[in-house]
């Protein structure tokens, strides 16, 4: 009873900041029609453009797609001209965070939920769950807070929070009660508390996401439901050569000592099984590696976090530095094997989740996605291929695995409107995802210039 009456009060709490937060960053334009005029649209149902489109939204719905003369607009329908840009459905960041905790700055929680937009990202799936971000999540569905859609994952289980099959059990309920989209692994978890985890989150019709405990295993977890493995955890433990491991050998032999039948058996598998791998590079890159700090933060993006964040990555790279295990050939090494990974689980079939785990080392929520792609691209996946990561197979996923509302990914009648408006063509150069004119999620409009605007205000907070 207590403890009802204390989230009741938290939820109040919660909701004044709520309503604070609307006048720091632009908000969304509500319409009740928009109407995007004259543009070349991108379906993504197949690899195509459909140049001199008119796409109609009303509502959170596409009503509307074909030919500019053959498209009535209604009086009264807000109009946006398309001419010579380009009209896509929105991206995703699949391993992303807000800030933790229950009680983060709102303001921080406002940037972060902008920093997205202005990338282009209309959908998020959060990768460690707090209370206070499923009343987020609400808020941002109602439209009262500006931000993508937003998928909640519970509190980590982990070693610590589900030592034994009952602990699972427990929080597998816990969570599933307090209405959790899904469930976040962590290491450590034990291999009867996982296949406890594994049946009481089929019962209650939960999913889980996130690492592979060591103690389980990537051909176990597969075996037993994991719907999507992020980071390509577990792969080393059964992707490499024999006899070779940390203890006997330097680590740019252990990272170069992948063997190919050991790693065309596992991607053939999660093939078959069809589990989302959710690779995040570009970060891994930076975990298992270091780069030069400075040049590293005099990136454009960096002006849009704080100076201690800035630090902070600085003294997590320097401690890369000084570790004496992880050296220049080292980090070559790591990446290559990790490229070659990718390269694998892609051309093997697995569908892949595009995503960056922002804001952690030297990823700037938003930004990071377009240091991502290029990896992902050099992993041999095409443009359009991509785009499919962070688009449709992201409507696929929500549908399948969170048994959630999937229409969404591509433009089309019927589709939610998460729209991305660019002006380059990005089939032919992902880059073009970079500039962005707009964005919707669920019918409601953020314009180019208001994404510029909010980016200049949040500089502005951070300029030193
Ligand atoms: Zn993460």
């Amino acid at each position: 009873m207590f403890a009802r009456a204390l989230a009741t009060l938290l939820v109040a709490l919660w909701l004044v900041p709520l309503s604070l937060m609307a006048q720091e960053l632009p908000q969304w334009e509500i319409h009740d029609r928009l109407a995007f005029v004259d543009v070349t649209v991108i379906p993504m149902d197949s690899e195509r453009t459909l140049p001199g489109h008119t796409v109609l939204v009303e509502g959170n719905r596409i009503v509307a797609v074909g030919p500019t003369a053959q498209v009535e607009i209604p009086a009264g329908t807000h109009r946006i001209e398309g001419e010579g840009r380009y009209l896509l459905p929105g991206l995703a960041e699949i391993h992303a965070h807000v800030p933790p905790g229950q009680d983060p700055p709102t303001e921080l929680i406002e940037e972060y939920l902008f920093l997205y937009l202005a990338n282009g990202i209309t959908t998020i799936r959060g990768m460690l769950g707090a209370p206070y971000q499923l009343d987020l999540r609400e808020a941002i569905r109602a439209g009262e807070v500006t931000g993508p859609h937003f998928y909640v994952g519970a509190p980590s289980l982990n070693g610590n929070t589900a030592p034994t099959p009952a602990d699972a059990e427990a929080r597998v309920r816990e969570h599933a009660e307090a209405g959790y989209d899904f469930l976040k692994i962590h290491p450590g978890v034990p291999l009867d508390a996982w296949d406890r985890m594994v049946e009481v989150a089929e019962e209650v019709g939960i999913t889980y996401a996130g690492h592979v405990p060591a103690a389980v295993g990537i051909e176990h977890a597969m075996r037993t439901g994991m719907a999507t493995i992020d980071h390509l955890d577990g792969y080393l433990q059964v992707t490499r050569i024999e006899g070779v491991s940390g203890e006997t050998h330097d680590p740019a032999e252990v990272y170069r000592a992948t063997d190919p039948e050991r790693l065309d058996a596992l991607v053939t598998e999660l093939a078959q099984r069809g589990v989302w791998q959710v690779p995040t590079q570009y970060l891994w890159n930076h975990l298992n590696g270091f780069v030069d700090a400075d040049s590293m933060l005099a990136l454009p993006e960096f002006r849009y976090i704080s100076a201690e964040q800035r630090e902070s990555y600085r003294r997590a790279n320097q401690a890369r530095i000084d570790n004496p295990a992880i050296t220049e050939e080292s980090t070559l090494a790591h990446r290559e094997m990790r490229q070659d990974l990718l390269r694998a689980t892609h051309a093997a079939g697995v569908p892949i989740l595009m995503g960056t785990d922002s804001p952690q080392l030297f990823n700037v929520p938003g930004f990071a996605l377009h240091r991502e792609i290029p990896l992902m691209e050099d992993a041999g996946m095409s443009p359009f291929e991509v785009l499919v990561s962070g688009t449709r197979e992201v409507g696929r996923y929500v549908a399948e695995s969170l048994g959630q509302d999937g229409t969404f990914g591509t433009v089309e009648v019927g589709q939610r409107a998460d729209l991305l408006l660019v002006s380059g063509n990005p089939l032919e150069s992902l880059d073009a995802l970079q500039d962005v004119e707009g964005v919707t999620a669920a019918g409601r409009w953020l314009s180019g210039e208001a994404i510029r605007t909010g980016l200049d205000r949040i500089e502005a907070r951070y300029r030193d």
